[in-house]
């Protein structure tokens, strides 16, 4: 049995046509239905619904063989001890700083103010403003980031941006790009050992279906 972790939403929608490509069928519809553990058209091939952020935790720990999960999760989470033979350009974003309109971010970088940065995203902010030398407290939040520079909770926010609409619809402007992200396939090492030929197979069908997508 291969087992393969994904997360509800974009990571799912996304993935569909991948393992379409490599002729696998999902058979429920995670939206609709209750159950975590999905069948494919495969029997050998089930797939598990986590989530995001427990993805490395699943195929680390060998909950499931295979993952697929953002590189922001991946460099967060740590993903040592994880094989990551393939960046799968879904769910594409980027990971910025963005403040309130009104708030002069430049100015309170030059005078070496002390930033307090809402994230959920520490490690990453932790290393971006400490490259660039600014003095920051970092605040951990689990979600809608969005609400900290608005509530006063925080000057500027870490959060991925996709199109920009939810940073323009909270009235908040991006003005550092700290990295690209897209998601990545990652595999338990132990498992690429012992169940190497179907595993080799569906990484060759990812690493084909996302060339072909790449030319289309
Ligand atoms: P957007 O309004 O298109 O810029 O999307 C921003 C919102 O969607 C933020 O709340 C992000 O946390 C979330 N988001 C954007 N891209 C992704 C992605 N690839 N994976 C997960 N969440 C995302």
């Amino acid at each position: 049995m291969i087992t393969l972790a994904l997360s509800k939403g974009r990571i799912f929608d996304d993935t569909l046509p991948l393992l379409r490509a490599a002729g696998i069928e999902v058979l429920d519809d995670p939206e609709k239905s209750r159950k975590l553990i999905l069948d494919t058209n495969q029997p050998g091939v089930r797939v598990l619904i986590v989530r995001a952020s427990d993805v490395p935790t699943y195929v680390e720990n060998g909950g499931a063989d295979l993952g697929i999960t953002g590189k922001d999760t991946l460099i967060e989470h740590g993903g040592q001890g994880l094989y990551q033979p393939l960046d799968l350009q879904i769910a594409k974003c980027r990971i910025s700083v963005a403040v309130r309109n009104d708030f002069d971010y430049e100015r309170a970088v030059k005078q070496g103010s002390r930033l307090r940065v809402a994230t959920k995203y520490v490690a990453i902010a932790r290393e971006f403003f400490a490259a660039k030398g600014v003095h920051v407290d970092l605040i951990k939040l689990y979600g809608s980031m969005e609400l900290a520079p608005l509530t006063g909770l925080a000057d500027a926010i870490v959060d991925l941006v996709s199109t920009g609409n939810t940073l323009r619809a909270n009235h908040l402007v991006e003005v550092e790009r700290i990295m690209d992200i897209s998601s990545r396939l990652v595999v338990n090492q132990a498992a690429l050992k012992l169940k190497q030929a179907p595993i080799r197979a569906m990484i060759d069908a990812f690493a084909a279906a996302v060339a072909a997508q790449a030319k289309a």
